[in-house]
């Protein structure tokens, strides 16, 4: 009896996941990528696909925004056909249009398109105030999460400790933990900083600093301002003192851009009809999360660091923002 049961559950299952594919390919089904559920990506991804849904609903869309692992993971995503768009850094975007740096040496990913800026993100290096830590150098012998492999933070941790002498091999105990774990990791002592590339403000940061005493250690020296110089994709930027709690004066530090990326393989017609509805509705964006309050067209052209797909150049030309 329980094996018929699970017979013909498993059949029931089968029928609903065979229609789901079947509607699934009758409509234009778009997958967003994000990153961790505790950060911003993941939000731009649900938000985006909210207004998708509601408005483009009824004409065959069907959007679903999912947690990923962050910017490198996104862009090779959508490489391999696995997301119709995702969130990643501009550095990352330009490093993999341009076959740069060990993950696209010599290979670079021709097919990546963008599509528009989104939030600036700045580099993190978040510590609690117990550990002592102070300055970058105070890291030798910590404990220190650098980011998962596939995010874009581990890329900026790595150049960070490298411009300031630290062998990431050797000099401290270095880990590959998803941010949400970090954040538990960070607050429960089995990590005594991490580097995180986010929006400002930082929802999961202002928890953390409600749960623990935390210090938001500066990412500025002569090295650091060098690279931002050399690089386009790079601005020196600050965090506010008083965005989180106990981190009373500005931090300087230095950042990137959130950029909304796709393929060339993405058809221009849908392209350009998700695109037309998400600037149709940019309120209901400004509206659904407090990084996105200040988006405005003009800055969301900026900054981008691989060509933009036909699709979003033909909507941005009508509106005569190209
Ligand atoms: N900048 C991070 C990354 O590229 C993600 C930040 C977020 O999820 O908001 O992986």
């Amino acid at each position: 009896m329980k094996r018929l049961l699970t017979f013909m559950i498993g059949l029931a299952l089968c029928g609903s996941l065979t229609l789901a594919a079947t509607n699934a390919t009758a409509q234009n089904f778009v997958v967003i990528g994000g990153g961790s559920t505790t950060g911003v990506y993941y939000q731009v991804a649900l938000n985006i696909c909210k207004i998708i849904n509601d408005k483009l609903g009824g004409k065959g869309y069907n959007c679903i925004g999912r947690p990923a692992l962050g910017s490198t993971f996104n862009i090779r995503s959508i490489q391999r056909g696995l997301l119709n768009y995702g969130v990643a850094q501009s550095d990352w975007v330009w490093k993999a249009a341009n076959g740069k740096d060990k993950l696209w040496a010599g290979k670079p990913d021709k097919g990546l398109r963008t599509v528009f800026t989104v939030h600036p993100e700045v580099v993190m290096l978040v510590t609690r105030k117990d550990t002592g830590i102070k300055t970058i150098a105070d890291l030798k012998g910590k404990r220190v999460n650098i980011g998962n492999p596939g995010s874009g933070q581990r890329g900026n941790a790595e150049d960070v400790l490298r411009l300031s002498g630290i062998d990431k091999d050797k000099d401290i105990k270095a880990e590959g933990l998803q941010q949400n774990e970090a954040n538990r990791a960070l607050v429960d002592k089995k990590i005594d900083a991490f580097f995180y590339t986010i929006g400002v403000p930082w929802g999961g940061g202002l928890e953390i600093a409600n749960s623990t005493a935390i210090n938001v250690i500066p990412v500025d020296s002569a090295p650091i301002r060098k690279l931002v110089a050399d690089n386009p994709f790079y601005a020196m930027a600050t965090i506010p003192g008083g965005t989180y709690k106990g981190v009373d004066k500005d931090v300087a530090t230095y950042g990137v851009k959130a950029t909304f990326v796709t393929g060339e393989k993405e058809p221009a017609d849908s392209v350009y009809t998700v695109v037309k509805t998400i600037f149709e509705n940019l309120d209901t964006l400004r509206n659904s999360y407090a990084n996105f309050k200040n988006l405005q067209p003009k800055d969301m052209l900026q900054g981008l660091s691989a060509p933009l797909h036909p699709g979003a150049m033909k909507y941005y030309k009508e509106k005569g923002w190209q």
